[in-house]
């Protein structure tokens, strides 16, 4: 299991020039140290004020060619490949200031700001990670073609496919993302443009800082550069450097697994979105819905006058009613206290799905107590058919267990289906099977 994880800041100030994409102009760049729960912001130190921007998913402002954000009428381009570098190389919070309105392309890769990383180094402070941990598969899809999961991992990986058009330069990779492994598999991988789209941009001499020198160009089956190809697949590489970058405006790192297909800035943003969508969701989040109380339902101590299940091993808070004689619902909070997240797991804690199983059977035989209306006859518990977890249950949320009696025979034998429900989704269900007995 993951031991907790801190914050991150650069140690110092460091710096670096070199020539903007879009204007050719010479450019500036300093990495400074920030505090905690700062985020990466970026600084216009040739505008008055020096206004900086949160290098936020909100303030994405255009995803043409590259990622540009802003706030107000202030705009800094080309954030991703820099944004890249800071969240793979562990750097949580930090000021880039700029005195222009993006950075230096340095060689169209990644390197130039993992060496000024390296050179600022890379220090904890004492405030622990945010994370955003995938709890159910997400996608996002494209008019282009691009397809992006996400699905739940306990690591950041990407697993990416790059196709260009025609199909050509089709490349695969799939790699855990770390800092060791951005430094050597991915940082390096330099931006690539084809022949036909960069003609028009050239044309329009939109590109002033372009040149082989900070891009591959593709023309046909040719790839033309300044120096050869630096990984057989380097196209791939820089896809994930993209992601990377793009994703790290969400503000939190990410335990998941992305598999992209043919993914772009714009695809990629649009899965950023979500998951601050999903984020602003969860942190929002409260009890589900209004919980009944009163004589429609049975309080705990009602509930403990029927079933003979004590703590730790209770596992119906209340019931909150019943619906003819055939259906009950239950409800269970779950909160850390419980004392089965000691040891499932430590660092991570999971609802065992089995726990769900007994809360569906002492549901179930609150219910089978009325249908039989007697207190010397007790329901036993002899089997589960069909069972299924659906979805993980966390600290903090309310269970709905929902019992249905299917099939009944006299007093002797009683069979339900049974749900537990969270935010209105289904996290496990089981059909059970009870006898009776004389007690
Ligand atoms: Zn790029």
């Amino acid at each position: 299991m993951p031991a907790p994880e801190f914050q991150h800041t650069v140690g110092k100030t460091a710096s670096f020039s070199g020539t903007a994409l879009h204007t050719g102009d010479k450019v500036t760049l300093k990495l400074q140290p920030a505090p905690v729960d700062h985020g990466i912001k970026f600084k216009r130190k040739d505008l008055q004020d020096e206004p900086t921007i949160d290098a936020k998913i909100e303030n994405l402002k255009t995803v043409e060619r590259a990622t540009t954000i802003g706030e107000g009428s202030v705009r800094v381009h080309t954030v991703e490949h820099i944004l890249s570098a800071l969240s793979a190389m562990g750097v949580d919070n930090a000021v880039v200031e700029m005195d222009a309105n993006e950075p230096p392309i340095g060689d169209g890769s990644a390197q130039a700001y993992v060496d000024l990383i390296k050179k600022a180094g890379v220090t904890a402070q004492d405030e622990p990670r945010k994370f955003f941990d995938v709890r159910e598969p997400m996608h996002v899809e494209a008019k282009t073609g691009a397809l992006l999961v996400l699905l739940p991992d306990d690591k950041f990986r990407i697993s990416c496919t790059q196709a260009g058009p025609n199909n050509r330069f089709t490349q695969f990779l799939s790699m855990e993302i770390t800092p060791t492994s951005f430094e050597c598999e991915i940082a390096p991988a330099r931006t690539f443009v084809y022949y036909e789209d960069v003609e028009p941009l050239m044309d329009k001499n939109l590109i002033k800082g372009g040149s082989l020198e900070n891009a591959i160009v593709v023309r046909g089956e040719a790839a033309l550069s300044k120096e050869p190809l630096r990984f057989p697949d380097e196209f791939v590489r820089h896809k994930i450097l993209d992601i990377v970058g793009d994703l790290a405006l969400v503000g939190r790192r990410i335990r998941g697994h992305v598999v992209a297909v043919k993914p772009g800035h714009a695809a990629n943003a649009e899965l950023a979105r979500a998951l601050a969508r999903e984020q602003t969701r969860r942190s929002a989040m409260s009890a589900p819905r209004a919980i009944p109380i009163g004589d429609s339902g049975l309080d705990t101590g009602e509930v403990m006058k029927i079933l003979p299940h004590r703590y730790p091993f209770l596992m119906v808070d209340r019931v909150i009613g019943f619906e003819g004689e055939n259906k009950i619902t239950a409800i269970k909070s779950i909160t850390i206290n419980e004392p089965f997240f000691q040891g499932h797991f430590p660092g991570h804690p999971v609802m065992p799905g089995v726990m769900q199983v007994e809360a569906m059977a002492q549901a179930a035989s609150i219910l089978l107590f009325k249908l039989t209306k007697t207190s010397s006859r007790v329901g036993y518990f002899m089997s589960a058919d069909e069972v299924k977890f659906r979805k993980p249950v966390f600290p903090g949320d309310t269970i709905f267990i929902h019992a249905e009696l299917t099939r009944a025979r006299g007093n002797r034998m009683a069979k339900t289906k049974c749900y537990c429900v969270v935010n209105d989704a289904i996290v496990s269900e089981a059909e059970l099977m009870f006898t009776f007995l004389d007690k």
